[in-house]
C-alpha cells in the first residue's frame, strides 16, 4: 500500500478555499478511550481510507493505550461513522460528544498520528494503577457538590483556564499537564480526605490525574464525566444552570466556544474587561494573547510595537526578516505575567518614537530586497 498517499499535504490557504466551497453542514464531535490497541500503524491507515471516505477532518491521536480524537465530518455522515466506529471491537459504543457553537470549519485536514501516549502527560504511568480512577459525576451531580462545597480544580493548562472556569475553581499556574498535578497535590496535601471535585476539556485528562491523586493518597476524588463539553451540552438539555463561566478554549481553529455570556478574563494589553482570545500574528512569535478589539486594532493583531513592526512590512521584506531566525517557543509567555508584556509594550514605543524603529537590522534588509527587486 502506498502510504505516502494517506495523507494530506496541501497548504492551509487551499484547504480553507476547499472546505468553503464544499457547503455541506458539518458536526464537530470528540471521543478518546483507553484501550489496547495492536498493529498501530496499520491501524491507522486503515482508519485514514475509512475515515477519509466519509468526510472526516481532524486531528487523531492513536497509540497502543488508545485513541484520541477531534473531528469535524458532514452532519449527513454521523450515522456512518458511528457504524463504522461500531464495527471495530476497540471503538464500539465510544461515547462522542458533539461540540456546542460550531460553525463546522474547525479543521482543515484529516491528521492521524501514532503516538507513545494519547495524551502527552508526562506522568511514568507504570508507577501508579491508571485504572484506578475517581468517581464519574454528571453536570447535575457536579453542581450539587460545588454548592456543597467540594473543592474543584482545574486540570487544564494555564492558558486554557484563562477565559472560562468554574466558580471558584483552583486555576494551577503550570503550562504542563505534569506541573499541573504536582502543582495540585502540593497545594492540597493538607486536604486529602477533601471532596475534591476535577475537570478538564473532555474528560480524558482527568481520568489520569484522579488515578494519581487516588495513588498519592486522595480518599474522595471525583471527575467531570465528559468534561467541559458534555457539561455544556447537559446543562442545555435538562435547563440548569451553568457553574462554569465564560468560554471553553479547545484545540481547533475556533480556539474557544462560549459556554456562558459572563467574561471572566482582561485583555493583556490594556487590562480592560475581554476574552477575546487570538495569537500573535507575526509569525515568528505567535503568542496566545487576550487581546480586545481596541488592542487589536492598535498593535496590528500583534503582541508588541516590535511584532507589528515586522508585521506590517510587505511580505518579501518579512520572509527576509525571518530568515535564519528560529520561531521561538514565546506561545504563552504572557499568561503569568501580562503586567510584563505591558511594560515591555510602553518600553517599546518610548523607543520607537525616539529611534523611527525598533529593528535597526531592516534598514540593510530593506536596501537588499530594493536593490534585489
Ligand atoms: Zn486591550
Ligand atoms: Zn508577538
Amino acid at each position: 500500500m502506498d502510504t505516502h498517499r494517506l495523507r494530506n499535504l496541501d497548504r492551509p490557504d487551499i484547504l480553507r478555499a476547499k472546505l468553503e466551497r464544499e457547503g455541506v453542514e458539518r458536526t464537530t464531535l470528540s471521543f478518546y478511550r483507553y484501550v489496547r490497541l495492536k498493529e498501530v500503524e496499520a491501524l491507522r491507515h486503515e482508519l485514514y481510507q475509512e475515515w477519509d471516505s466519509l468526510g472526516v477532518l481532524g486531528r487523531i491521536y492513536i497509540s497502543q493505550e488508545g485513541i484520541n480524537a477531534q473531528v469535524s465530518l458532514p452532519t449527513a455522515n454521523l450515522e456512518p461513522f458511528r457504524a463504522a466506529l461500531d464495527a471495530r471491537e476497540a471503538f464500539a459504543q465510544v461515547p462522542w460528544k458533539i461540540a456546542v457553537e460550531d460553525d463546522g470549519k474547525s479543521f482543515l485536514k484529516l491528521a492521524i498520528k501514532v503516538k507513545k501516549k494519547i495524551v502527552a502527560d508526562g506522568l511514568a504511568d507504570d508507577a501508579f494503577d491508571v485504572t484506578n480512577v475517581g468517581a464519574h459525576l454528571d453536570a447535575a451531580t457536579f453542581n450539587r457538590k460545588m454548592e456543597e462545597g467540594a473543592l474543584v480544580v482545574d486540570m487544564r493548562n494555564n492558558y486554557e483556564c484563562l477565559i472560562g472556569h468554574f466558580e471558584g475553581a483552583y486555576l494551577p499556574k503550570a503550562d504542563t499537564f505534569r506541573g499541573a498535578i504536582e502543582e495540585v497535590k502540593e497545594v492540597m496535601k493538607a486536604k486529602k480526605d477533601a471532596e475534591v471535585l476535577l475537570y478538564c476539556t473532555g474528560g480524558i485528562r482527568c481520568e489520569k490525574a484522579s488515578a494519581y491523586l487516588k495513588h498519592e493518597g486522595f480518599t474522595h476524588v471525583n471527575q467531570l464525566h465528559g468534561g467541559i463539553i458534555d457539561y455544556a451540552r447537559q446543562i442545555k438539555a435538562q435547563g440548569l444552570a451553568s457553574k462554569y463561566k465564560g468560554q471553553n478554549f479547545v484545540f481547533d481553529e475556533r480556539l474557544a466556544e462560549r459556554i456562558t455570556d459572563d467574561v471572566v478574563s482582561t485583555c493583556m494589553q490594556c487590562g480592560s474587561t475581554s476574552d477575546r482570545i487570538s495569537n500573535c500574528q507575526e509569525a515568528t512569535c505567535n503568542m496566545l494573547l487576550v487581546q480586545c478589539e481596541a488592542c487589536a486594532a492598535k498593535y496590528a493583531d500583534c503582541c508588541s510595537p516590535s511584532c507589528r513592526e515586522i508585521h506590517q512590512l510587505p511580505i518579501d521584506q518579512q520572509r527576509a526578516w525571518r530568515k535564519g531566525r528560529s520561531t521561538r517557543s514565546t506561545k504563552t509567555k504572557a499568561i503569568n505575567d501580562p503586567e510584563g508584556l505591558r511594560r515591555r509594550i510602553r518600553e517599546e514605543e518610548e523607543l520607537l518614537a525616539l529611534n523611527g524603529t525598533l529593528h535597526p537590522e531592516l534598514t540593510s534588509i530593506i536596501q537588499r530586497e530594493q536593490t534585489s527587486a
